[in-house]
């Protein structure tokens, strides 16, 4: 037994811990969990528990449902909301089959193997989310919208405000479990809320918003109310994006960083934002993977749905920040697709195997957008080379499908389940007769 082993196992001693949640996730970004006795660990960090697999999305064929999941102890922690009583604590864990081999299925391992890709590259992969989510009362409207709990805008300052005492608390809550928060304020919606993360390598960060939704979820509870990352929930009002900072360090120098350069963006810099350009379409599934996203993506809001970067141009779908003379270190681009019911695991290894596609291939970086891309017309856009994202589901599952870049990162057991449950999705909405038609159709026809 390793060290970090024996040091879970002395923890859970002499905080007499009584159940220890083994999580993981599933291929559509599910949080599961598996509580057991700390008697089981020694055997679970030997060779993992087993669970059946076919129950869980995109695991497992019924035929080879036996799987096992196998704690990692770097990623212990006490669960604060249970510090009465027999304390809990949890890990994360590594999907294994029956055989001890990593399982294909495992959306951790999918990230795991293209940040090694990176390593082999001599790069480690850096991210940072901005997440935003709406906090809403209990119940719905008599007209079945979901009641936000105020009515504040962007960064406004409610300090008797339900998401004022949200945020003091969820911080606090995240901050006892090791994750620290960089910024949080209102955001533009009614009850929008966003918390950014600091930055840390991906996997972290990955296992770190998992976290978070749930900590969301349950801070949510204690206070009477419901934390909701559904992308769109209000036609009216903006979405809730995960714009997500990306960068890549050689050693501790950041690779994005060149003084001089243009943007003071180095080559390595400029390729992994062309990579992510020329891949973007054929990844939207996976960073907006429902058909809600789409209302999202179209919806106005700060959104993005053009396919271009720019500099500080918050219409751009890749947007590189403005340079801190004084932090060389802080170089990095900002994605703005990803919403906040990605997959965060699948969603950081298709970002990084586009960018580190971008610089294998040494692609040029194209010309910036430099003007609010929104406020061109279709012909402007076209002359510019501006292409637009998918606008719905259906289109960005027909851009995945002939993706060679994304069934090498996701491996053909993820990528052919994704794809299949998603068919599925938009075949279940494209038979529905919603509001819209019903409203418009009635009174004249
Ligand atoms: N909510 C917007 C989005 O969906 C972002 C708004 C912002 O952070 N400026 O992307
Ligand atoms: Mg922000
Ligand atoms: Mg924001
Ligand atoms: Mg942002």
């Amino acid at each position: 037994m390793g060290r970090q082993e024996e040091f879970v196992l002395r923890t859970i001693e002499e905080r007499d811990i009584r159940f220890v949640r083994l999580w993981f996730t599933d291929v559509l970004g599910f949080l599961k969990s598996v509580a057991v006795a700390p008697a089981e660990l020694e055997a679970a960090f030997a060779e993992g528990i087993g669970f059946d697999g076919s129950a869980i999305e995109g695991f497992a064929r019924v035929s080879e449902s036996d799987m096992l999941a196998k704690p990692d102890p770097a990623t212990f922690q006490l669960l604060p909301w249970r510090s009465e009583g027999p304390g809990t604590a949890r890990m994360f864990c590594d999907i294994l089959m029956p055989d001890g081999t990593p399982s294909f299925a495992d959306p951790r391992y999918v990230l795991k193997r293209a940040l090694s890709r990176g390593a082999e590259l001599g790069f480690s992969f850096y991210t940072h989310p901005e997440i935003e989510f709406f906090l809403f009362e209990r119940g719905l409207a008599p007209d079945g919208q979901p009641v936000p709990v105020d009515s504040a805008g962007y960064f406004d300052n409610t300090p008797h405000g339900v998401g004022h005492d949200f945020r003091r608390q969820a911080i606090t809550m995240l901050e006892a479990m090791g994750i620290s928060v960089e910024f949080s304020h209102h955001e533009g919606a009614p009850g929008q809320q966003e918390i950014d993360l600091r930055y840390a390598d991906a996997l972290t960060t990955a296992d770190n918003i998992m976290t978070f939704r749930l900590v969301m979820k349950q801070v949510a509870l204690e206070q009477g109310v419901n934390a909701s990352f559904m992308p769109k929930p209000f036609t009216d009002f903006p979405g809730s994006g995960m714009h997500t900072h990306l960068s890549l360090f050689e050693g501790d120098r950041n690779a994005f960083y060149e003084a001089g350069g243009p943007y003071q963006l180095s080559k390595v810099g400029r390729s992994f934002i062309a990579g992510v350009l020329r891949h973007a379409a054929e990844i939207t599934a996976v960073t907006n993977q429902w058909v809600n996203s789409y209302k999202r993506l179209s919806g106005g809001g700060e959104a993005p749905n053009y396919i271009c970067w720019g500099h500080n141009n918050r219409s751009a779908l890749v947007r590189v920040p403005m340079y801190k003379p004084q932090k060389g270190g802080s170089t990095r681009v900002e994605i703005r697709s990803p919403d906040t019911a990605t997959n965060p695991y699948l969603a950081f290894a298709l970002l990084l195997a586009a960018g580190l596609k971008g610089i294998e291939e040494e692609y040029p970086l194209p010309e910036g957008a430099e003007d609010d891309v929104w406020s061109l017309t279709d012909s402007e856009r076209r002359a510019l080379g501006i292409v637009p994202l998918p606008t719905s589901l259906d289109e960005a599952i027909r851009a995945m499908e002939g993706s060679e870049l994304v069934a090498e990162t996701l491996g053909e057991h993820v990528f052919d389940f994704f794809l299949r449950n998603k068919r599925q999705e938009w075949s279940d909405y494209r038979r529905q007769v919603t509001a819209f038609e019903l409203d418009r159709m009635l009174p004249v026809l």
